[in-house]
C-alpha cells in the first residue's frame, strides 16, 4: 500500500462567502510522485504535468487533482462526500501502485469523446426525458462520461449501437 494516511482540510471558496461548495486537500503522509503517471494511465486525465508531477480529473463536474504530495478537490457538498471522493482516489492510486509492473505508466492526456459526434447520434428533439434541459447539455454530460447511450430513453436502434459503440474506445473516471 503506498498511501496509508491523509489529513484533510475543508474550505470554502473565498470569492463568495455564501456559495454553498467545499473544497478539500488531503494531505498525504507519502511522496506518489511516481503513480501519477499511473493513476494517468488507469483513469485518463484531463490534464497531466511532468514537472512538478501532477494530473487532473473531471469527475461528476469536480476536478480532481493529484500532485506528489497532496490530492485537491473542489466543488464538494459537504465533508462525508469529501472524505468519500478521497477514499476513491486514494484508494485508486493503491490500486494503480500494486498493479505498477503491469501498467505502462502514460505521461499524455488519452482522447476524450467529440461533443459533435455525440450530438448527431442522438434523437435532438430537446425532450427534456434525460432531465437535462437539450441534447447539448446532455451530450457534454457524455463526453465527461457522467450519462451514456442508455441515459436517452429516446435513443435506439442503429445509433445506439453507434453511440455504444464509439464511447466503449474511450476511458472514464467514475466514483460510486
Ligand atoms: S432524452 Fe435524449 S432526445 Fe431527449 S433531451 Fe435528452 S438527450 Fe435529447
Amino acid at each position: 500500500m503506498l498511501i496509508k494516511n491523509y489529513t484533510i482540510e475543508l474550505s470554502r471558496p473565498g470569492c463568495n462567502a455564501s456559495f454553498q461548495s467545499l473544497n478539500c486537500i488531503g494531505h498525504l503522509d507519502v511522496d506518489i510522485s511516481e503513480a501519477i503517471p499511473l493513476i494517468n494511465a488507469v483513469l485518463g486525465g484531463a490534464s497531466i504535468t511532468k514537472s512538478p508531477p501532477s494530473v487532473t480529473f473531471k469527475v461528476h463536474g469536480r476536478l480532481i487533482t493529484v500532485y506528489s504530495d497532496k490530492i485537491s478537490i473542489n466543488a464538494l457538498s459537504d465533508a462525508d462526500e469529501a472524505k468519500k471522493v478521497l477514499e476513491w482516489v486514494k484508494n485508486e492510486i493503491n490500486d494503480a501502485w500494486e498493479k505498477r509492473q503491469e501498467i505502462t505508466p502514460e505521461y499524455e492526456v488519452p482522447q476524450k469523446p467529440e461533443l459533435m459526434k455525440i450530438l448527431k447520434l442522438l434523437p435532438k428533439t430537446n425532450c427534456r426525458e434525460c432531465g437535462q434541459p437539450t441534447c447539448l447539455v446532455f451530450s457534454t454530460l457524455v463526453t465527461q462520461g457522467v450519462k451514456g447511450a442508455e441515459d436517452c430513453p429516446g435513443l435506439a436502434g442503429e445509433n445506439k449501437q453507434l453511440l455504444v459503440s464509439y464511447l466503449s474506445q474511450f476511458q472514464f473516471s467514475d466514483f460510486s
